[in-house]
């Protein structure tokens, strides 16, 4: 048997200035989040975890209290449409309910082939590989391609997952302040020359601030700093784009000259799991080799045939896209109306209503919930402390007296919590 490959060094043990708890359970950190909870209980409870009692669309209803819901990504009220709940109960029978093995062993099965056929025909790409978690996926890809020598280029609200996916690469990290591409072909001249490969990331609508990014001057920048460019389309497909083809459709970019679109099952796609689309021969690499999706379960037949219905749905029913784009618009401008700070928001179904203060931001979601909607809030970390807020998610199921009654009620919770409103209606930008 052939040793390790590098010689296994004794490191000398040395006394830990002060050791930790020997049980994770013990840990500071741990101790802090269970006393600020314990505090929140005692008090007036936290608006998180709520168990929403049935499917949510326009509605939702929580311990048996009806809402108005602007909290889920439920965007083209797919999730519990009739074709898509049939067709995941179909897959159920026919596949079981897991591929029970990565795909590249025995897990894959023809279901997983016809998505990925629809998304990269949605999308206009070569071709597309699915995977379990829109999380993962992005976790997951960073690091997979970059590493060390590399730099990553982002606009600095950027989710999570990217951010937990640069960080694991190792790579220079240079963020950007939001919405600035201009900042973005600065760094690149800048810097370019001293590394070996560098990402441009950016997202198809930002799902913090509900704006969008200047795409065609990322693609001009990327290609003349030989850059990588990639864009996460979780809140831009089945939005964006008159067939709900993303941010490229919308702003009549090629997807060919994106080299990364990834996205999300989970939002007007109905289902859960994640998605990389690009050139045929990316893709075919990242099926070989990509550990996310090499060494995890194949998505469940369920979730595969839910999303596969919901493209087929959206194709039949183009109706669904013209309603969550005259939803977004009406909600904006009524927001704007009765004085609200919706930051940067162009009338996409992501629209945030800035409250200040982390405090704040919960009083008003507590006292919309009161008043029958629920809206969450986003608050630091999130976003900077000052910059907290109410998120609203529009669905093409709402109806234009729902939106209004939302925004009587806001309007009036945000007096109550003595944020300042414009008097003057705010002008469109
Ligand atoms: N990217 C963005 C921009 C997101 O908003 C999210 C989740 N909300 C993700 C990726 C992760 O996707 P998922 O929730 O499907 O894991």
């Amino acid at each position: 048997v052939p040793g390790p490959a590098t010689p296994v060094i004794d490191v000398p043990e040395t006394a830990s200035p002060s050791p930790e708890p020997a049980r994770l359970a013990d840990l500071d950190e741990v101790r802090a989040t269970v006393a600020r909870l314990d505090d929140a209980v005692r008090g007036p409870g936290l608006p998180y975890y709520l168990p929403h009692d049935g499917r949510v669309g326009a509605t939702t209803s929580v311990g048996g209290q009806e809402l108005l819901s602007f909290s889920s990504y439920n965007y083209l009220g797919l999730a519990g449409h009739p074709r898509v709940v049939a067709a995941a109960q179909e897959a159920v029978e026919r596949y079981g309910t897991s591929v029970s093995a990565a795909r590249i062993l025995s897990g894959n099965r023809p279901v997983h082939t016809a998505l990925e056929e629809a998304i990269a025909g949605l999308l206009g790409t070569q071709d597309a590989v699915v995977l379990v978690g829109g999380h993962a996926t992005n976790a997951g890809i960073v690091p997979h391609l970059y590493g060390p020598d590399d730099l990553v280029v982002h606009d600095a609200l950027v989710h999570d997952s990217l951010q937990q996916g640069i960080a694991a690469s190792g790579a220079t990290r240079h963020a950007v302040p939001h919405g600035r591409a201009d900042l973005v072909e600065e760094a690149l001249r800048a810097r370019r020359h001293r590394f070996r490969r560098v990402l441009v990331v950016t997202e198809g609508v930002f799902s913090m601030d509900g704006d969008l990014p200047d795409l065609p001057a990322l693609v001009t920048a990327a290609r003349r700093h030989g850059a990588h460019l990639m864009v996460d389309e979780a809140h831009s497909v089945g939005v964006l784009g008159t067939h709900g083809g993303g941010i490229c459709e919308e702003l009549g970019v090629d997807p060919g000259d994106v080299d990364l679109l990834m996205g999300t099952l989970s939002k007007s796609l109905s289902s859960c799991g994640g998605y990389l689309a690009g050139h045929r021969s990316l893709v075919q690499h990242l099926r070989y080799t990509l550990s996310a999706l090499v060494f995890s379960a194949g998505l469940t037949p369920a979730n595969t045939a839910a999303s596969l219905a919901a493209i087929q749905v959206m194709r039949d029913e183009p109706e669904r896209l013209a309603r969550l784009r005259g939803n977004a618009e009406h909600f904006l401008a009524g927001a704007r109306a009765r004085g609200m700070d919706v930051g940067p928001a162009v009338g996409v179904p992501v629209v945030p209503v800035i409250v200040g203060e982390s405090q704040a931001a919960v009083a008003v979601a507590r006292g919309l919930a009161a008043h029958g909607v629920s809206a969450n809030p986003i608050v630091f970390p999130a976003v900077p402390d000052d910059q907290s807020r109410l998120r609203f998610f529009l669905t093409s199921e709402h109806t234009h007296d729902q939106l209004d009654r939302a925004l009587d009620v806001t309007a009036r919770c945000l007096r109550e919590a003595g944020v300042p409103l414009a008097t003057a209606p705010v002008e469109t930008a």
